[in-house]
């Protein structure tokens, strides 16, 4: 854990938003060191240990000369660092429109009025299907979305069962984005036409675009 005032930092770099409904927009991405969850699927697994501690002071300096008024907080897991709130309000006092993804394991309640949080839960077949922390559903905005990460249709009937249970697609934006090479888009399409519901499609723009490599 990094002293106060600094983060464990893996990457900063300009590329697209790509996990939202802001998915295309140019953007800051600030990917944080450390998660606790090791999810089957998951693409950022250097970004487990790999990173440098750094003055939250240099991340906005950093991030600043992109230029860009977009920024993404993400990791890993980004709520793992107690930091992450502060970067947050920082960036937030610097006018940036400011979000946060995060895989829903630790309260939210902590990030400052104005972020716009990206909120996994994580499904059954991404083998930490139990890890989500439902009173975070308190702490959502309206401007917050959901995301649910598809493995398989038993996968997909799931989150269905979620997003009705708690009313999820009344006042957020509910995407649901099929896991690379496990789930055809197509189906994916498909199932959410047939589920009546209005959820978003959410494709990995990232791996299209460039596949393992993360901008061009
Ligand atoms: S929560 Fe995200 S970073 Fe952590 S293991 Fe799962 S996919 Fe990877």
């Amino acid at each position: 854990m990094a002293p106060n005032g600094r983060i464990i930092l893996n990457e900063i770099f300009f590329s697209l938003q790509g996990e939202s409904s802001r998915q295309g927009l140019p953007c800051v991405l600030v990917r944080l060191t450390g998660c606790n969850l090791r999810c089957g699927y998951c693409d950022t697994t250097y970004a487990y240990q790999e990173g440098k501690d750094v003055p939250i002071d240099e991340i906005v300096e950093r991030v600043k000369a992109f230029g860009c008024r977009l920024v993404e907080i993400t990791g890993g897991e980004p709520m793992a660092q107690p930091g992450t709130a502060a970067l947050a309000r920082r960036l937030l006092d610097l006018d940036f429109t400011v979000m946060v993804e995060t895989n829903g394991s630790f309260d939210i309640s902590a990030l400052p009025y104005g972020v716009i949080k990206i909120v996994d839960i994580k499904t059954p077949g991404s083998g930490a299907g139990k890890s989500f922390w439902w009173d975070n559903l308190k702490h959502l905005g309206e401007k917050d979305e959901i995301k649910f990460v598809i493995t398989s249709h038993a996968d997909f009937e799931w989150a269905v069962r979620q997003v009705k249970k708690h009313g999820l697609a009344d006042n957020h934006v509910v995407n649901i984005s099929p896991a690379a090479g496990m789930v055809p888009e197509a189906d994916a399409a498909r199932w959410i036409l047939e589920s009546g519901l209005p959820l978003r499609l959410n494709l990995q723009l990232h791996r299209t675009l460039w596949g393992t490599r993360r901008a061009v």
